[in-house]
């Protein structure tokens, strides 16, 4: 979405920034509630939250979002043999090297870097 929020309304989880097939939606949705319940504490004006929120969040969901190439045609094959292949390959997931090649493929090394507010020491002191 180009933006999340309209008046009172405001979006969080898959509703303003699903990721797909990237794995990282609950992740976003938790991170996402996290802020949003921040910034209403830390401001009395709804309306200075909602902006603070989506500053402070855009940037994580952009790199959540990127997808490592090839990533997409791995999970959603096309042909009857690539899919027969994905599934074997997933039947395997919980082994360690199959567990660290999808992790490879799916991570997000930008998304990682993100320092979340400390709220709690922030709302205390006020
Ligand atoms: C097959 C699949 C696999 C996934 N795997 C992963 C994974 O490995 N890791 C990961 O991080 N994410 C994964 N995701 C994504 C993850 O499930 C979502 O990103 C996450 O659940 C988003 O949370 P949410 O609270 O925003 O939305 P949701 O979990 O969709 O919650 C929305 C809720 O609102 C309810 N609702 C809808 N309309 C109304 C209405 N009108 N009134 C009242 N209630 C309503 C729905 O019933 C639902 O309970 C996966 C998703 C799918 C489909």
């Amino acid at each position: 979405m180009d933006r999340w929020s309209k008046g009172r309304v405001i979006l969080v989880g898959d509703a303003g920034y699903s990721t797909g097939v990237s794995g990282r939606g609950t992740t976003l949705a938790f991170i996402g509630a996290y802020i949003l319940a921040g910034e209403i504490g830390r401001h009395q004006d709804h309306t200075k939250a909602f902006i603070q929120y989506e500053t402070l969040m855009r940037p994580y969901v952009t790199a959540a979002q990127e997808m490592t190439p090839g990533s997409i045609r791995l999970f959603m094959p096309k042909t009857r043999t690539a899919i027969a292949l994905r599934n074997t390959l997933l039947s395997f997931a919980a082994r360690p090297a199959v567990a660290g090649l999808i992790k490879r493929l799916t991570e997000s090394k930008a998304a990682e870097k993100v320092t979340l507010p400390d709220y709690e020491t922030t709302l205390v002191q006020q």
